[in-house]
């Protein structure tokens, strides 16, 4: 299987925070309206879109897709943080499918049945991103639109995301990045490629640490948000 569960552990080992906004979760909830921005215009309205979200975690962006008209469903393979997932509807009312299965399972039985693929924030922490890739490419049906975002591979990225964000500024616990698992956007493009998927656009997501807001914009050097269609 696909799954690391290591990694998984550093999630549900404190998942009973992932709503709460200024735990190790806020960089994500402070990221969300960028990221659900930028979805909606590339893909227009997002109402009756049935949409996949790939490592859902606590639900933070399926809800969002949820609450702006798509029928979600979010998949994760921390069993704690569905639980999370699911209880948090009880306070948003709002309705996401959340199950605990692989994205490769899933393909299996459901393949071409998603008009938007979303994937963010994940694909750092899989040992093999080229099967996820490939996996998010198959469930997403002909003319769909798939959406990834991760992490640079440089020296930049290194000093940011890394030294920055986990060790000085303690925006995420320390170890919940490993460089090496980190992908260049030529990396991704060339599985997204093999996978039957073609860029339509990239844009970087950056940090201020004296403004303390996050922007998207064209430097693509450490985090950074792809969008193909298939
Ligand atoms: N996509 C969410 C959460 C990102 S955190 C967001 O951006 O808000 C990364 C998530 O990926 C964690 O919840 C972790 O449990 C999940 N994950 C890691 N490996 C996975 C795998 N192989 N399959 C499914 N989920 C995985």
């Amino acid at each position: 299987m696909n799954v690391d569960n290591e990694e998984i552990k550093k999630f549900t080992d404190i998942a009973s925070r992932w709503w709460d906004k200024n735990s190790e979760f806020k960089p994500l909830h402070e990221i969300n309206p960028l990221r659900v921005d930028y979805i909606i215009e590339k893909v227009g309205d997002l109402k009756g879109k049935k949409i996949l979200d790939v490592g859902c975690g606590g639900g933070i962006l399926s809800e969002a897709l949820a609450s702006a008209g798509a029928i979600v469903t979010g998949i994760d393979m921390g069993e704690t943080n569905i639980e999370v997932a699911k209880l948090h509807l009880y306070e948003s009312k709002l309705t996401v499918d959340y199950q605990q299965i692989t994205v490769e399972e899933l393909a299996q039985t459901q393949a071409g049945e998603y008009d938007i693929v979303a994937c963010l924030e994940m694909l750092e922490h899989v040992p093999s991103p080229d099967s996820i890739i490939k996996a998010c490419a198959t469930l997403v049906k002909d003319d769909g639109e798939v959406f990834f975002s991760t992490i640079n591979r440089n020296l930049k990225s290194y000093a940011f995301a890394i030294v920055g964000a986990e060790y000085i500024l303690k925006l995420l616990p320390q170890g919940t990045h490993d460089y090496n698992k980190f992908i260049k956007p030529s990396e991704m493009d060339k599985s997204a490629r093999m996978a039957n998927l073609q860029l339509q656009n990239i844009i970087g997501m950056t940090y201020n640490p004296f403004t303390k807001v996050y922007k998207l914009e064209k430097d693509v050097s450490v985090n950074y948000l792809t969008y193909y269609k298939k």
